[in-house]
């Protein structure tokens, strides 16, 4: 297939570019779109034959259900059975933004899209090509992230060419994604709210609205006899190439069992990769040592991640020894992210 980029800028949005795009759309093909969470692989959310597309070229595991991403407030109605008071409360709060909320599907949705469940995931995004994107096609947009699935979630359009060129019909290049990390998946289908991803929207913010809200325990612990409510998080996800290993607890703990380690395998004729912070960077003199940011601010850490595992797959490493964050705020959602690139192996220090 013949993939075409398309150049727009969000604050001018070229109209016949993103024209294109819609009726791209329209006809049952695939776009990738930036959002503000990641680049997603889109297609009309109603058509099972476009949605099937994105499975095909994402290589998407059938049973991990897609987000329908819609332009306004209106066209939930008829993607629900109900609309549950709370869901109002958020949607006002946290729309357009990174929060996906799971409610009771209604029968106009492909089963393709919610995997055959009997819920389906709604977002609002708030970027400007995504949302004229949506509202131009008149349908919800079915979008994954717009990579090949397993690998690290694309904030660029230089990854998304990377996992799906020739695969999809039209790339929009509009940037780096502002956020860097997907959306949280908050589950207010059933008695108890829940966050199945942590994402964007912090537990700390939705805690206001929802006093109840619990958080699905195999988010932030990879154990084999604890079975994800959210099918997405059953897989190995965002894997560089190579092995990692994530340090968590005290920051000076964890800089010297990084030390230690990357000794022992530098000696061990191995290439190691660090990935550190701004405040612990001097520290580490040998491998190479990538920053995702300062400690201060863990939106750089979100925003940087993704790029740096995708740079370590560049460069010629065995290992990467990671630092991690603290498990509150953002870092949540980091961390969730960090024990799915490892495979789960994060170390207490
Ligand atoms: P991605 O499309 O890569 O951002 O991933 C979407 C995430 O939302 C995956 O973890 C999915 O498993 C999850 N998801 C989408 N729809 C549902 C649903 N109906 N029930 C539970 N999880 C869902
Ligand atoms: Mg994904």
């Amino acid at each position: 297939m013949n993939t075409k980029i398309l150049k727009i800028t969000e604050n001018n949005i070229d109209e016949d570019l993103i024209n294109e795009a819609i009726n791209v759309i329209k006809n049952g093909g695939l776009v990738a779109f930036p959002t503000e969470t990641v680049y997603g692989l889109g297609a009309n959310g109603f058509d099972q034959w476009a949605a099937e597309k994105i499975f095909i070229a994402k290589g998407r595991p059938q049973d991990n259900p897609l987000i329908l991403h819609v332009s306004s407030i209106e066209q939930v109605g008829e993607l629900v059975r109900e609309i549950p008071k709370v869901a109002i409360e958020c949607i006002e709060r946290f729309w357009p933004g990174p929060l996906t909320i799971l409610l009771k599907k209604s029968d106009k949705i492909p089963s393709i899209i919610t995997a055959g469940l009997d819920t389906v995931a709604i977002r609002m995004p708030e970027h400007k090509i995504a949302l004229e994107l949506i509202s131009g096609s008149n349908t919800p947009i079915a979008a994954p992230s717009a990579n090949t699935s397993g690998r690290p979630s694309p904030t660029s359009a230089k990854h998304v060419i990377e996992d799906l060129m020739g695969k999809v019909d039209i790339i929009i290049d509009g940037g780096d994604t502002g956020i860097g990390l997907e959306s949280t998946v908050l589950d207010l289908s059933g008695e108890t709210p829940m966050i199945l991803r942590p994402g964007g929207v912090t537990k700390e913010d939705l805690i206001k609205i929802i006093p109840n809200i619990e958080v699905d325990f195999a988010i932030i612990k990879e154990d084999e006899n604890i079975v994800p409510k959210s099918p997405g998080q059953k897989y190995r996800h965002y894997a560089p190439k190579s092995e990692m290993v994530v340090y968590s607890g005290d920051v000076e703990n964890i800089v010297r069992a990084i030390l230690e380690k990357t000794e022992e395998y530098i000696s061990g004729g191995k290439n190691v990769g660090i990935i550190c912070t701004d405040e612990t960077k001097e520290f580490y003199k040998d491998g190479i040592v990538i920053s995702m940011g300062t400690r201060k601010d863990e939106k750089t850490i979100a925003h940087n991640l993704f790029n740096i595992l995708r740079l370590f797959d560049e460069k010629n490493v065995d290992i990467i020894l990671s630092e991690g964050v603290d498990f509150s705020f953002l870092g949540v959602a980091i961390m969730n992210r960090m024990m799915k690139a490892s495979g789960g192996k994060i170390i207490e220090v």
